[in-house]
C-alpha cells in the first residue's frame, strides 16, 4: 500500500499591524527577526525530516500566518529548496501562501509563482470601508481588486478569498454586497468565517465595556444562509462548514487539499512558532514566541520523530481520542462527512459499535443524516445542523 502523503504547515508569525479581532500567534513590529526566523524554520524542517525513518512523501505545503507575504522571495526560495531536498514532493503538490492585499506587488507575485507557489489565499474580510476600518485591516477594497488582478497576471489560477461575517454594526445588505463584489472577482475558492470574539483581543475588550455592540448571532446565521445559497447559485459547491470551491473548465474541483488533510485526520507536520502537528500517533505544539523559537532551533539536536527542538507540548493520541477527533473533524465536511467503511477499516470497530447511541439520538434530532455513497454509507451534518456543529461534535469527544 502507498504511504499516506503528509502535509506541511509553515507558520509565519509577523504582521505589520495587529488587527482588532485577531488572536492568532502573530506579532507586529518584529519584522527585524524575519531573517533569523527563516533560518530557524529551515533548521526545523531538516531536523524533523532527518529523524523520520524514510524520506516522507508530501502533497501539500501551506505558508500560513500571520502574514507570509512579508517573507522576502529569497527566503521562500530557500525554504522550498530545503523541503524539496528533505521530503519527497508528489507531482502537483499544492503549495499555498496566505497574503494580505496591499502587501504584494506584481514582481513579488510573479516571483512566488516562479518558485512554485500555486495557490494564493487573500485575506479580504469585507468590501465595506467601515467594516474594514472596524477590523483594523490595513487595506481597502481597491487593494483587493488590484491584488487579484496582479495575481492572475502573475499566473495564479487557484485563488482563495477569505471573508468575515457577523461583525458588530454589519447589516445583511453590506454583507450581501461584499459577497457579490468578491464573486465578481471570480475566485476558485471562498472561506467564510463567522467573527468570534476571542478573549484578549481589543474587540472583545470593547464589547465587554459596552463600547461596541455584541455581534447578533441570529443575523449572523441569516448572513451564512444567504451566502450559502448565493454561492451555490454561482456554481460553488460547499464542502466544509466554512468553505466553498468550484470546478475549473477542465473539471478540477478546487477544494483546499491542505485543509482536507486536517479534516480527514491525516498526518501533517507543523513548523514555526506555535505550529501544531499530528503524526505517528502524537500531537505536537511548538513554543509560541518567535524569539524563543529561534533560540531553541539554534540548539538543534536529534529528536524522536515528529518532535523538534521547538516542541513545547506533546500529546500521545490513543485510539479513543483519535476516533473522537476523526468524528469532530470529518463531520465538518458537509458533503462527505465520515465514511462508515473507512472508519471500520481504520479502527477495526464500526461507527455504530462505538457511537451507536450518540448517532441515533443526533439523527432523531435531525442534526445528522446517513447518506449513500459509492463506498457505502456516510454520516454527515444535516444542512440545518451546519450552524450547530459544536453541539454535534461535543457528543463525540
Ligand atoms: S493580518 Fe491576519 S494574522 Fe495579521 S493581525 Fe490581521 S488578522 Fe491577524
Amino acid at each position: 500500500m502507498e504511504p499516506v502523503p503528509y502535509s506541511l504547515y509553515l507558520h509565519i508569525p509577523f504582521c505589520h499591524h495587529r488587527c482588532a479581532y485577531c488572536d492568532f500567534n502573530t506579532y507586529a513590529g518584529m519584522e527585524n527577526l524575519i531573517t533569523a526566523y527563516c533560518a530557524a524554520l529551515i533548521r526545523e524542517i531538516s531536523q524533523v525530516a532527518g529523524s523520520a525513518v524514510d524520506k516522507l512523501p508530501v502533497h501539500t505545503i501551506f505558508f500560513g500566518g500571520g502574514t507570509p507575504s512579508l517573507l522576502p522571495l529569497i527566503w521562500v526560495e530557500q525554504i522550498l529548496e530545503t523541503i524539496n531536498h528533505c521530503y519527497s514532493l508528489v507531482p502537483e503538490t499544492e503549495i499555498t501562501l496566505e497574503a494580505n492585499p496591499g502587501t504584494v506587488d506584481g514582481d513579488y507575485l510573479r516571483g512566488l509563482h516562479n518558485l512554485g507557489i500555486n495557490r494564493l489565499s487573500l485575506g479580504v474580510q469585507s468590501a465595506n470601508p467601515d467594516e474594514l476600518r472596524l477590523l483594523e485591516r490595513e487595506h481597502d477594497y481597491f487593494a483587493v481588486i488590484e491584488a487579484v488582478h496582479l495575481a492572475r497576471n502573475a499566473g495564479f489560477d487557484n485563488l482563495n478569498l477569505d471573508l468575515i461575517f457577523g461583525l458588530p454594526y454589519q447589516e445583511l445588505d453590506t454583507w450581501e454586497k461584499s459577497v457579490n463584489l468578491t464573486l465578481d472577482l471570480s475566485p476558485d475558492h471562498f472561506s467564510l468565517y463567522a467573527l468570534t470574539l476571542e478573549s484578549g483581543t481589543p474587540m472583545k475588550h470593547w464589547t465587554d465595556r459596552g463600547l461596541l455592540p455584541e455581534p447578533d448571532a441570529d443575523l449572523a446565521a441569516e448572513m451564512y444562509e444567504w451566502a450559502a445559497e448565493r454561492l451555490d447559485q454561482a456554481g460553488y459547491q460547499q464542502y466544509e462548514i466554512s468553505n466553498w470551491a468550484r470546478r475549473t473548465t477542465d473539471n478540477v474541483y478546487r477544494a483546499c487539499r491542505h485543509n482536507l488533510q486536517y479534516w480527514r485526520a491525516l498526518p501533517y507536520l507543523g513548523f514555526g512558532a506555535g505550529a501544531h502537528g499530528f503524526a505517528a500517533g502524537v500531537r505536537t505544539a511548538n513554543i509560541l514566541s518567535p524569539r524563543a523559537y529561534i533560540q531553541r532551533m539554534e540548539k538543534s539536536a536529534h529528536r524522536q520523530f515528529p518532535r523538534s527542538s521547538a516542541t513545547a507540548n506533546l500529546i500521545e493520541v490513543d485510539q479513543q481520542a483519535e476516533m473522537g477527533e476523526l468524528m469532530m473533524m470529518g463531520l465538518r465536511l458537509t458533503n462527505d462527512g465520515v465514511s462508515a467503511n473507512q472508519f471500520k477499516t481504520h479502527f477495526g470497530e464500526s461507527l455504530s459499535d462505538v457511537y451507536g447511541k450518540e448517532i441515533e439520538q443526533l439523527v432523531r434530532q435531525k442534526l445528522l443524516e446517513w447518506v449513500p455513497f459509492e463506498d457505502g454509507l456516510h454520516l454527515r451534518l444535516t444542512p440545518y445542523a451546519r450552524l450547530l456543529g459544536n453541539q454535534v461534535f461535543a457528543a463525540f469527544i
